[in-house]
């Protein structure tokens, strides 16, 4: 069985990621979508928020599950038995970050691999730093996000 980790804060979820776990969802036969509680900076989403929005937009897709974690990733990685963890790969402004991020994974955790994927071009430049600037600048987020995703910026008085 080929299961994948793939982590992220996800503030919000992207239609950017969901083409990545789509994608995921037809290479593996499990996918597990790690909502990272670290987040490293100031959330708009909290956790369980964050969580619970993966879980909506991924709830047409059988074989990815959602679960929320709380320290290194590659422990998570290991715990839930996964022997690979997947991550975008957007434009060349995201290749330094992941690379480095990777390296220090591998060296944290060398039995773990990471993959990337090439999301499709459209949401090449999608971000969900992104979609948090449109939401609060009144912008039209529906060709970005999920429609629980417009539901709860709306909720926050964002978008
Ligand atoms: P993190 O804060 O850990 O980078 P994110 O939720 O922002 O978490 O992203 C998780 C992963 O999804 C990262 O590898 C990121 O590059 C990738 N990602 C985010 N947006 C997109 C997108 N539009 N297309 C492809 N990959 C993406």
């Amino acid at each position: 069985m080929h299961k994948v980790l793939y982590p992220g804060t996800f503030d919000p979820i992207t239609f950017g990621h969901l083409n990545i776990i789509e994608k995921a969802s037809k290479l593996y036969d499990e996918v597990i979508v790690g909502v990272a509680s670290y987040t490293g900076k100031q959330s708009l989403f909290n956790l369980e928020e964050r969580h619970s929005l993966c879980e909506i937009s991924c709830a047409h897709l059988p074989n990815v599950r959602v679960e929320s974690f709380e320290g290194l990733v590659v422990e998570f990685a290991k715990r839930v038995g996964a022997p690979a963890m997947l991550r975008g790969m957007r434009a060349v402004s995201d290749f330094e970050y992941e690379l480095s991020l990777a390296l220090t994974n591998k060296k944290l955790c060398p039995e773990i691999e990471t993959v990337f994927l090439v999301p499709s071009l459209k949401y090449m430049y999608l971000s969900s730093s992104m979609v948090r600037q449109i939401a609060d600048l009144g912008g039209d987020l529906k060709d970005f996000v999920p429609a629980c995703v417009i539901e709860a910026l709306k909720s926050k008085g964002a978008s």
